[in-house]
């Protein structure tokens, strides 16, 4: 990396530092009567509030399929202008920048996998599915991709704080996107990685058979609720792997791809010393612009120069942690 490039890499992590602490004072500010109730809170209290959902066992295998040293499980977040809409403000520019998903970015994103034949998973807000219903043949029709539900509109479910709504939400996205791609869908992943305190037990109850939402490891576990074994996988994220901060947030003020390119192989380089599990989240309205889209191809063909990378979809990294981890 040149000097010039830290030094920019540098200045935009300051300028978003200087933002968000900003942004935070600012937000802070209505709430000073009660900044802090967890100190009211007993030990038992507060440990009830930490494990609400927790990790229940480590499922990071010794081994991966055909002696593979790392796992790697691409996401995409097809998220376009659903939440958006969601939010009942729709502005030219946020509107046609989800549009872009459809219209541009999964294209390019599908045509980067189909060259480097990798497959990856796609969660999709089942209004977004039902706007642009060509999306879902396009997935398809590579047979090796897999489709997730990822809530009905994008809603944020912390802030609908709605147990019964929910819940409809849920069934009905599932009801959505069961019908449009042929079967029920196993992945679960909570619009904006954000769950309320119901989302976790319905998504048991729904009977998923792993969620990908949740961040308390790098490695695949078993998510415990309120202190039980959920039988359900997590496939953790992370904020520093998701396209999201650096090209959402940032608004395209980022200096170039190829800094957001050395986060994401630094950390795959390590997932692969450790023999761990590596998921990139993204989104088609981000990362299938043009300069983003050749970086992707370009990472993708950094991992296949190391031997023994197994790239699979979620559904298949979760079925095979839960059996090898036994
Ligand atoms: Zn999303």
């Amino acid at each position: 990396m040149r000097t010039s490039q830290l030094l920019g890499l540098a200045g935009f992590l300051l300028a978003s530092f200087v933002l968000s602490t900003g942004q935070m004072m600012a937000q802070a500010a209505p709430a000073k009567q009660n900044a802090f109730p967890g100190i009211g809170l007993s030990l038992d209290e507060l440990k009830s509030q930490y494990q609400h959902t927790y990790v229940a066992r480590r499922l990071k295998p010794n081994k991966w399929p055909n002696g593979a040293r790392v796992a790697v499980a691409l996401s995409f977040d097809i998220d376009n202008s659903s939440g958006t809409l969601a939010r009942g403000t729709p502005g030219s520019e946020p509107m046609t920048r989800g549009q872009y998903g459809a219209i541009d970015g999964l294209p390019r994103i599908l045509r980067v996998l189909d060259k480097e034949n990798v497959p990856a998973s796609f969660f999709i807000p089942a209004v977004a599915a039902a706007l642009n219903p060509e999306m879902i043949p396009a997935i398809q029709s590579k047979k090796r991709h897999e489709i997730g539900i990822h809530g009905w509109i994008h809603e944020n479910l912390v802030e609908l704080n709605d147990q019964a709504k929910e819940q409809e939400l849920l069934n009905k996205s599932i009801e959505l996107i069961t019908k449009s791609i042929g079967k029920k869908p196993v992945g679960y992943r909570a619009p904006s990685w954000a769950m309320s305190t119901y989302t976790m037990k319905q998504v048991r109850d729904a009977g998923f058979l792993y969620d990908s939402s949740l961040m308390a490891s790098d490695d695949a576990y078993e998510i415990a609720l309120d202190g039980k074994p959920t039988g359900v996988v997590e496939l953790p994220i992370e904020r520093i792997l998701d396209d999201a901060p650096y090209f959402g947030a940032a608004n395209g003020s980022l200096p170039a791809p190829d800094l957001v390119d050395k986060i994401y192989s630094d950390e795959f380089d390590v997932a692969y010393q450790e023999g761990g599990l590596y998921v990139l989240t993204m989104h088609p309205f981000y990362t299938g612009h043009r300069s983003r889209a050749l970086w992707l191809e370009k990472l993708i063909a950094y991992m296949k120069t190391k031997p023994g990378v197994w790239f699979a979809t979620h559904e298949d990294v979760a079925r095979y942690v839960r059996i090898a981890a036994e």
